[in-house]
C-alpha cells in the first residue's frame, strides 16, 4: 500500500508522522522520517515492525545516532527507537543485561562501580547496547564479539535468541539484517578490583582527550582501518586534515574524525568524505570504506554511498 493512502484510522497512535532524525543523531544533521515510533516493549518492537510489514515500508531502527548519517531528504519508512523497558541495565551474576536502547557507556560505569570489568573498552563509545551488537564496536584491543554472550532479536515475525558466534561478526560488521533489532544483549564480565577498573578508565579517556576532537559534533571514525594501516594517517598524509566542505571538515587533531558544525548537510559530509577518500587513493594508498552507516530515503540503512574508485 502505498504511504499516501494510509488513513489516518489506521496509524497506531505510538507512531508519530514526519519526525526530524537529526536530533537523534551525534552530528545533528540530515532529513526526517515519514514515520517514527518509541518503543518499549518487545511486544510494542515486533507490533510497529508488522504494521510497516504490511504497508511494504522500509523500517530502520536508531541507537544514540553516533555512527548514522541521515540523508537530507529523510527517509521514507517507519524509525524505530528504543526506550523505557528496552533501554534498562542490570547486573547478573558476572553478566551485564542491556536493553537493545541502554547507553553503552552507562552500562560499563554501572558494571566498574561495582566492581566488574570485562567492557570498559565501552566507556567512549557514546551509543547503545543494541548498536554496538550491530556495529561490533570495539576499542583499545576488545570487541563486542569477545564480550557478547547473547542478545534477543525481534523482527516482524517475533523474537529469537542469538548466540555471538549467529552475528558473523568482524570489524564493525554484525550480519543484522533491516528490519532485525536487538532488544535485550548479555555481555559477560569478571571480577576486578574497582580501583583497578577506574584507573584504565582514567587512562582511556586521557588518551582520548589527548588525540580525538573534543566538544565537537562527530560520528566517530569515519573510515574503517585497512588492514596494518591507520584511516587517520593516510588521510592525514594525504592533505586532508582542516579540509572542508560546506559546514564539514576533516579534524585538524585526528584526520579519521569529520567535525560537523550547525550549517552543514548530510551532503557536505558526503562530498568530504569522497573527496578524502580521493585523495588517499590518488596518493598510492587503498581504497578507504565508510566506517560510519547511512540512512537513504528509500533503501534504509546501507553503506555510505561515494563515487567507485579503481
Ligand atoms: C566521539 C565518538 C567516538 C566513537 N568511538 C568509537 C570507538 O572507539 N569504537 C567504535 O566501535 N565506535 C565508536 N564510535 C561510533 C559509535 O559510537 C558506535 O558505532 C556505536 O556502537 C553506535 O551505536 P548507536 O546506538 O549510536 O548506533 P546508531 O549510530 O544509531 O546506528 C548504527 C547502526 O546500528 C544499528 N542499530 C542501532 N541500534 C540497533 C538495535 N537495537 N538493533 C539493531 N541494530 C541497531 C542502526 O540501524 C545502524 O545500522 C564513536 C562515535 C563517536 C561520536
Amino acid at each position: 500500500m502505498a504511504m499516501g493512502t494510509l488513513l489516518a484510522a489506521e496509524v497506531p497512535t505510538d507512531i508519530q508522522r514526519h519526525v526530524s532524525l537529526a536530533p537523534y543523531t551525534t552530528t545533528r544533521v540530515g532529513g526526517a522520517a515519514d514515520w517514527f515510533a518509541t518503543v518499549r516493549s518487545r511486544r510494542a518492537v515486533v507490533s510497529a515492525l508488522g504494521w510497516a510489514a504490511d504497508r511494504d515500508l522500509p523500517v530502520a531502527v536508531i541507537g544514540k545516532g553516533s555512527n548514522l548519517l541521515v540523508d537530507d531528504d529523510g527517509f521514507r519508512g517507519l524509525v524505530l527507537r528504543l526506550a523505557g523497558a528496552l533501554s534498562g541495565i542490570s547486573l547478573r551474576d558476572g553478566r551485564i543485561w542491556c536493553g537493545g536502547g541502554a547507553s553503552f557507556p552507562r552500562a560499563v560505569q554501572r558494571a566498574a562501580a561495582s566492581g566488574w570489568g570485562g567492557i570498559e573498552f565501552g566507556a567512549s563509545i557514546p551509543g547503545t547496547a543494541g548498536g554496538a551488537v550491530a556495529m561490533n564496536a570495539g576499542a583499545y584491543g576488545t570487541e563486542v564479539v569477545d564480550v557478547l554472550e547473547w542478545a534477543v532479536v525481534c523482527s516482524a515475525e517475533g523474537h529469537d535468541v542469538r548466540g555471538a558466534d549467529d552475528f558473523d561478526f568482524a570489524y564493525r560488521h554484525s550480519n543484522l539484517r533491516p528490519g532485525e533489532i536487538v532488544t535485550l544483549a548479555s555481555f559477560r564480565l569478571h571480577e576486578e578490583d574497582a580501583e583497578v577498573v577506574a584507573g584504565r578508565l582514567r587512562e582511556w579517556r586521557t588518551h582520548r582527550r589527548d588525540t580525538q576532537p573534543q566538544g565537537v559534533r562527530t560520528f566517530g571514525s569515519v573510515f574503517t582501518n585497512p588492514p596494518r594501516n591507520g584511516a587517520g594517517r593516510l588521510l592525514e598524509a594525504a592533505g586532508c586534515k582542516g579540509l572542508r566542505v560546506g559546514g564539514a571538515r576533516f579534524s585538524p587533531k585526528h584526520a579519521n574524525f569529520i567535525e560537523v558544525d550547525a550549517e552543514s548537510r548530510t551532503a557536505d559530509v558526503v562530498a568530504l568524505m569522497a573527496e578524502g577518500r580521493r585523495r588517499v587513493r590518488a596518493a598510492g594508498g587503498p581504497v578507504l570504506h565508510p566506517e560510519v552507516h547511512y540512512l537513504h530515503p528509500t533503501r534504509g540503512m546501507i553503506p555510505t554511498p561515494l563515487p567507485e574508485l579503481s
